[in-house]
Formats: structure tokens, C-alpha cells, sequence
């Protein structure tokens, strides 16, 4: 992956799905699901500190040498001392010694990534101690890919991308390819996140993940899986086989939405979270545009009542 000496498989298990924000499976389900993913030759995991499923990790990492999983985790800190606490949480619920890729969740353009420096510098000074392998940064934006392009201190980049461009904040699929193949000319690893726009994509899941399989400049693109079946069908797409047509069919047949209960209060918190502008305060009560809607799952965390929830 770029020049980070991180040998990564093309599928990238994404881990939202099977956390409490999405499917919230059990720790011993979600467990075995990574684990499973695991002894498929899939050795890159990614998750956040937002989606709460560090111990799923740990639980399918017992007994399993520390060097089977790449593990990137990205964090919302922007403070030094924020930076500190998202590092020491991660290490300790995941039970491990260092973290592979530590990245700046969310980050929007060169202005907000210089509203992190202090916790980029911490994160950069943890990287030289030997707790983080490679620093980088997530992002649904092009601005964001072309500023960390110039940027030394990161080596990971982790781009939304998709043959629709569903979710990119600022711009078209064209222009978020043309950023993401200079940022690779750069000597940046990249892994893309979304092929499936957040599971509204998903009648056509082989066309989507040809599409983001050719783009030559990616190492990994992160699907979220969360049962046997979808990996199964990942794998079999990416590794370009045929795939069981019931199979296929009944994964399509399963669209995600959000769903908002109708006891929702109207506060607004989550209306603001949300970056692509799916979400509307209506007669009191919070409403969402399905389809803008890429199932981050990120207004969930914000609704103290867990009134949202990915279904
Ligand atoms: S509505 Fe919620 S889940 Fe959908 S894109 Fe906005 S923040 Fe993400
Ligand atoms: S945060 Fe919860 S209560 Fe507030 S508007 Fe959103 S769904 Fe309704």
C-alpha cells in the first residue's frame, strides 16, 4: 500500500455493518465473521473509534499471531490530548501493542486538516514510538485527497469512490479519480471506502466492484460485510468467479435504509452531522432523502434516544 511496506488483500473487510451503529451482531457472531474473513486469506480490517466494535476485533484476533490483521482505525480527534485518549482506547480494547494505520476521521480540505495539527503531530510522534505503522486520513471529499496529496506526513489515504460518485461531497467520480491517481503518483496508499454508495448500490454489486477494482491506483477497497453469505459473494466477485445467482439475488434484494422512529423528539443533532444533506427537520421530526443517503450510520451516534438506526 503505497510506501507504507503494508502488503494489504484487494477486499478490505469493513466492519461498520456488524457493529451496534448497523447489524450490532454479538461479539462472538461479529467475531467469527472477521475470523472467518481471516482464514479466507482477507488480512485488512477496517474500523473507526465511532463504530464501537473493538472488541469484536480483539475476540477474533485471540490465539491468532499479531501479524494476520492489518488494522486501520480512524478517530475524530483534533487536540493532543484527544489524540492520546482515541490512541490508548484503541490499543486497549483491541488488546494489541500497535495499530497499523491510524487516520483523522471525516476530514473535509486543507483547512480542517490544519485544524488537527495538533493531533496529527501526535499521531505522527506515536508513529516514530512504534504504536502506529502508517498515518493517514478518511474522507468523502476531493478537496481533502488533493491537500493531503501535498502533504509528507500522511501515507494513507481512504477515499469514498463509486461508478455513481453517491456520497463524494465536493465533486464528480471524474474528479475524485483524477486526485486519487496523483495522490498515488505521490507514493500515497489508498484504499477506497463505499463501491456500494452504502448499500444503494447494491441491485448490481458486480458492476460496482469491477469498477473500483479497476482503478489502478487503489490497493484495497473496504466492503462492508455482515454475514457469511455477503462475504462469500465478495470474495467471489473479487477474485472473479462466478457467483451463486440465489445467492446474488437475495443479497440484492436486501437494501439497507435508514430508518428514523416516529418517536423522534426533532432536537436536530442529527440533521447537522450529516455531510450529505439527507437529512431535514419536518413538522418536528427528523426525515431522511434515502436516496442521499450513503448509511454511514453517523447520525445514529448523535441521537441520544437511538432513535435512527440502519435496517
Ligand atoms: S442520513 Fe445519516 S446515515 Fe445517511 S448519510 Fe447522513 S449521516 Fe450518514
Ligand atoms: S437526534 Fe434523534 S431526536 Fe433529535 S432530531 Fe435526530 S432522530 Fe430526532
Amino acid at each position: 500500500m503505497g510506501q507504507t511496506g503494508l502488503k494489504v488483500s484487494r477486499l478490505c473487510f469493513g466492519s461498520l455493518t456488524l457493529s451496534p451503529l448497523q447489524a450490532n451482531l454479538g461479539v462472538k457472531e461479529g467475531a467469527g465473521l472477521i475470523a472467518g474473513a481471516m482464514e479466507r486469506g482477507i488480512n485488512f480490517l477496517d474500523t473507526a473509534e465511532l463504530y464501537d466494535n473493538y472488541g469484536y476485533i480483539k475476540e477474533a484476533m485471540k490465539g491468532r499471531p499479531r501479524s494476520s490483521l492489518i488494522i486501520a482505525t480512524k478517530t475524530y480527534a483534533y487536540s493532543r490530548k484527544m489524540a492520546r485518549e482515541s490512541l490508548e482506547k484503541a490499543l486497549k480494547e483491541m488488546g494489541l501493542d500497535y495499530i497499523d494505520i491510524f487516520m483523522l476521521h471525516e476530514q473535509e480540505s486543507a483547512l480542517t486538516l490544519k485544524g488537527h495539527r495538533e493531533a496529527m503531530e501526535y499521531f505522527l510522534k506515536a508513529k516514530d514510538k512504534g504504536y502506529i505503522r502508517a498515518f493517514g486520513v478518511s474522507t468523502h471529499h476531493v478537496e481533502c485527497v488533493r491537500a493531503a496529496t501535498e502533504m509528507e506526513e500522511i501515507q494513507v489515504i481512504h477515499p469514498l469512490v463509486n461508478i455513481r460518485g453517491l456520497g463524494i461531497a465536493d465533486g464528480s467520480v471524474e474528479d475524485m479519480l483524477t486526485a486519487i491517481g496523483k495522490a498515488h503518483y505521490r507514493g500515497k496508499g489508498i484504499y477506497a471506502m463505499k463501491p456500494l454508495g452504502g448499500g444503494n448500490l447494491i441491485e448490481n454489486p458486480k458492476e460496482c466492484f469491477d469498477f473500483v477494482l479497476g482503478i489502478p491506483h487503489i490497493s484495497s477497497v473496504a466492503v462492508g460485510i455482515q454475514s457469511v453469505e455477503e462475504l462469500e459473494t465478495d470474495i467471489a466477485i473479487f477474485e472473479n468467479r462466478p457467483v451463486d445467482p440465489g445467492t446474488e439475488s437475495a443479497l440484492s434484494a436486501r437494501r439497507r435504509r435508514l430508518l428514523i422512529e416516529p418517536w423522534c423528539e426533532g432536537c436536530g443533532s442529527c440533521v447537522s452531522v450529516c455531510s450529505q444533506g439527507a437529512l431535514y427537520l419536518k413538522d418536528g421530526k427528523a426525515c431522511v432523502r434515502q436516496e442521499l443517503c450513503i448509511l454511514c450510520g453517523y447520525c445514529a451516534v448523535r441521537c441520544k434516544n437511538f432513535f435512527i438506526k440502519v435496517v
